[in-house]
Formats: C-alpha cells, structure tokens, sequence
C-alpha cells in the first residue's frame, strides 16, 4: 500500500530522474536560498535535516518541472514553495505558477 498525500493539495505528480552531472542552482533560486539562510556567502548549501551524503545524492536527481518548464535539480526542486512532498521517486508539486 502506498501513501498518498493530500492530492487537493497537490496539481502535479513529478518523476524524480536520476542524471550523470548535477545541474546548477539558478541565480535566482540562490538568491532566495540565501536570503533564507539556506545557503551561505560561499554558495554551501545548508538544508536542515539534509545530511552531507543525502545532500550528494539530491544533487544527482532532477525533475521536468512542470512549471518552469524545464528540467530543474533536485535540490532547487526540493527547496522551491511549491515542493509538497517526495514518496518513493515522485515529487508532488502544488503547481502555483511562478515567476
Ligand atoms: S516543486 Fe517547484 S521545482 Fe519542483 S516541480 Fe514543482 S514547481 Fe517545479
């Protein structure tokens, strides 16, 4: 049985992919990791309850976001306000349009 998370909550069902090289974070998107203390001066990202090892791995995953409609990391993906949740390689997404 699986565990399914508010589905009124959520638009989109994203497929987590696995890819060879990490994709970079967008200017934009570090520029708000920062402003929330989620990255430092140095571009370190620091994730709470996010280990260094689970932070390697989110780094080589990506998603086809349905939104900015275009493959984006995992780890923007995982900060962005639209993240709900991930279950079992699939990120659901509140879908709210963003700039
Ligand atoms: S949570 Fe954000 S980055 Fe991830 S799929 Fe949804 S809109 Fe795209």
């Amino acid at each position: 049985m699986s565990i399914s998370p508010e589905t009124t909550e959520t638009k989109y069902d994203v497929p987590i992919k696995q890819v060879e090289k990490s994709i970079k974070v967008s200017e934009r998107a570090k520029q708000e990791l920062k402003s929330s203390g989620m990255m430092d001066e140095k571009g370190k990202l620091k994730l709470k309850g996010v280990s260094p090892k689970m932070l390697k791995r989110m780094k080589l995953e990506s998603v086809d976001c349905p939104v900015f409609e275009q493959e984006i990391g995992f780890v923007q993906c995982y900060v962005c306000t639209n993240f709900h949740s991930r279950i079992s390689g699939v990120v659901y997404c509140k879908g709210e349009p963003l700039k």
